[in-house]
């Protein structure tokens, strides 16, 4: 087996997360998207012959965001990725946010992140996050060098985030996205009509930071027939 990534669907059961442009029509919430996005990921990391780990895999909540560490780090994950969506009261807010942890330096699967959202959301900056608001030395732009692939800022800061704490404490990588914000109009069309592409490049860019070329999905089965070998006459 390749490497193992555990992925944590957001939310789930009675945490249902922001809402959407459209959930009064469809009732879905922040957990459902994350979940569907989670299973679409999985499905690529899988056909790419990686291990994956899931801390949800239907409605349900598998615990907070502790225990959810808990079992990327139980199963040995090399890498956990928290999938989430944005909400605002105001419906400008919009764009992709990558959350990582204070003390990673490399930014393989981060560039992979940047890029391919960055190519349908406006990327509001890799941040890190400390766990203490008040403090005003939090690293809400973590720079990102897309030619190196490394981060420029590093430092022991505990990370805000509850499952990049966890993750990071039991010696795991673990990312936080907001993939966009579903209370935006522009977002949440972009995303209901691009979450089959967004889910194969967010595994494209795992797969590809753990050194293997990615496969991706058929889209349909081209019969073989044999050629038939067909002798011209040259007209001159
Ligand atoms: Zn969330």
């Amino acid at each position: 087996m390749k490497a193992k990534i555990c992925i944590d669907a957001g939310h789930g059961g009675s945490s249902s997360g922001t809402y959407s442009v459209n959930t009064v029509r469809d009732g879905l919430f922040e957990k459902d998207f994350a979940l569907e996005q989670a299973l679409m990921v999985e499905k690529h990391l899988l056909r790419n012959g990686f291990g994956v780990v899931m801390t949800r895999r239907t409605d349900i909540n598998p615990g907070n965001v502790s225990k959810r560490a808990e079992i990327a780090a139980k199963e040995k994950s090399d890498f956990a990725l928290s999938i989430h969506f944005n909400g605002f009261g105001s419906e400008s807010a919009n764009g992709t946010e990558i959350y990582v942890p204070h003390g990673e330096k490399q930014a393989e699967i981060e560039s992979g992140f940047y890029e391919v959202l960055g190519g349908f959301f406006k990327i509001r900056s890799p941040f890190a996050r400390s766990n203490n608001l008040s403090d005003r030395n939090e690293i809400f732009d973590k720079k990102l060098d897309i030619g190196t692939k490394k981060f420029g800022a590093v430092s022991e800061k505990k990370d805000y985030f509850g499952f990049i704490r966890g993750c990071w404490e039991a010696g795991i990588s673990a990312d936080l996205l907001e993939i966009c914000f579903l209370t935006n109009p522009e977002d949440f069309e972009k995303y209901s009509k691009n979450r089959e592409k967004i889910a194969e490049g967010i595994a494209k860019s795992i797969v590809t930071a753990f050194g293997e070329e990615f496969v991706p999905e058929k889209t349909a089965e081209i019969p073989v027939k044999p050629r038939i070998k067909r002798k011209f006459d040259v007209i001159n």
